[in-house]
């Protein structure tokens, strides 16, 4: 058996392996700790499609009525839609029964709060004193509700879609899409955007049931099926989403994958193009954000990895778009979070407004290559090194948000502790692959020399 340890409790929530860290018990303690601090009202609970959820997810509503709420089970649901549905019902907060991306023996729970949204670093501190107190509202006999089913959750999220997106222009157009769900949470919603659409659609691993033939994380090495069914069919663009649809990776009409950052850099191009605002990326993403905003006249604002740091500064900005580079398109005219519907969306309105096919319109990005490399350290030795690394580097322009990135004009390198494995980590973007390389293999050597 493996070790308890494997419990892991950050900012929004927990995960752990169900059976062995992550119990019913421990799924029912979160919950009647979150229902504590949320109070007694309606909180909204959705899941991903993995076969640990409906076990969690009872254990959740049986902590909730016991803390005197009013739990909303919407069953299988993206976790956009269900940050979208706890805004939209007006709801206390929410409760997302999923592991994003982990393996199909993990699972977890994200709590959300009444704006619909994860869960601060400030209120993750309050909610988590309550759950280390132990000192859980309870009800009494009396005071216990019944856990109410509401069904319209995806469908409200595809209203918001459509309202915010030009679809008549798609629709005319008749794209050709493979859309790859991945067996997950976004199998309850593609389909009828790409529908809506007037989209002609090849759908793999459609069904929500957690059974998928790729390893849930959609990056290139795991597209092979998506590539091959997009050529066999001749399809413009294949969609790959995760477990719980807040990313979305591309392979375009050729069947090559278009990198992981390319979904943002499209889908701010297209937003930019019609409604400039501000711009929020996380440190990583790629410097065509900035080439992009800096075409469009707005400013660029990057934050710590993470979603919530980059929705928390995105609202303070009132940015017209932001995200992550693996494929987290946050679009907040539709809702604040990473959102796979809202990435597909505006991919769909690029090619249609510009008339191109999909690696036309991706050479129309400009171009940079990222490595990414990592050398062992424990966390203790990469603190020493980040300030060895800094003082060496002191005149140049960078940023400690995260670990330490270095910007050398048109390329950077970010080096910084992993937060769950005992390695350094070392990202590179320049224009060449080559450049790149170089970058990273120049601060290896600087680590080995500076341990
Ligand atoms: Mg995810």
């Amino acid at each position: 058996m493996k070790s308890k340890s494997s419990l892991k409790v950050g900012i929004s929530g927990v995960r752990g392996i169900v059976g062995d860290s992550l119990s019913p018990q421990v799924a029912a303690r979160f919950a009647a700790a979150f229902g504590t601090y949320a109070g007694r009202a309606r909180i909204i609970v959705g899941r991903d499609a993995r076969s640990s959820g409906p076990m969690l997810t009872e254990a959740v509503f049986s902590a909730l009525l016991a803390a005197g709420c009013r739990p909303v089970d919407i069953g299988i649901c993206p976790i956009p839609t269900i940050l979208l549905y706890v805004k939209e019902r007006r709801a206390l907060g929410g409760v997302a029964v999923t592991a994003s991306h982990n393996p199909g023996e993990w699972n977890g729970l994200k709590f959300i709060s009444g704006r619909g949204l994860y869960l601060n670093p400030a209120e993750t501190a309050e909610f988590l004193d309550i759950y280390h107190q132990g000192d859980f509202a309870f009800a009494g006999a009396e005071g216990i509700r019944t856990v109410e089913r509401e069904d319209g959750a995806p469908h409200a999220h595809l209203r918001r879609l459509l309202r915010n997106l030009d679809v008549e222009a798609v629709r005319k157009r008749k794209l050709r899409v493979v859309a790859d769900c991945a067996g997950g949470a976004g199998s309850v919603l593609m389909p009828a955007l790409l529908e809506e659409l007037g989209c002609r659609t090849v759908l793999i691993d459609a069904v929500p049931d957690g059974s998928c033939s790729r390893p849930s994380e959609p990056t290139p090495e795991n597209l092979s099926e998506l590539s091959r069914t997009v050529v066999k069919n001749r399809a413009d663009i294949g969609f790959a989403q995760d477990a719980d649809a807040d990313r979305l990776a591309l392979v375009d009409e050729k069947g090559r994958p278009m990198g992981e950052d390319m979904t943002l850099a499209l889908a701010v191009r297209r937003v930019l193009g019609g409604k400039p605002g501000p711009v929020v990326v996380n440190l990583s993403a790629s410097l065509a954000i900035d080439d992009i905003a800096r075409e469009a006249g707005v400013p660029v604002f990057r934050t710590k990895i993470g979603e919530t740091h980059v929705v928390e500064e995105l609202l303070r900005r009132k940015a017209a778009i932001g995200g992550e580079g693996n494929g987290g398109v946050v679009w907040p005219a539709v809702h604040p979070c990473r959102d796979s519907f809202a990435a597909a969306g505006l991919i769909l309105e690029s090619l249609a407004a510009s008339n191109r096919t999909a690696s036309a319109l991706r050479r129309t990005i400009p171009s940079y290559v990222l490595v990414k490399d990592k050398v062992e350290g424990t966390p203790d030795q990469a603190h020493r090194i980040l300030a060895r690394l800094k003082k060496r580097h002191g005149r140049r322009e960078i940023s400690t948000l995260d670990g330490l990135k270095i910007f050398f004009g048109r390329s950077w390198v970010h080096v910084r502790p992993s937060n769950t494995e005992p390695f350094i980590r070392i990202t590179a973007e320049a224009k060449t692959k080559a450049a790149a390389e170089r970058l990273v293999q120049s601060f290896k050597d600087d680590i080995r020399e500076l341990s």
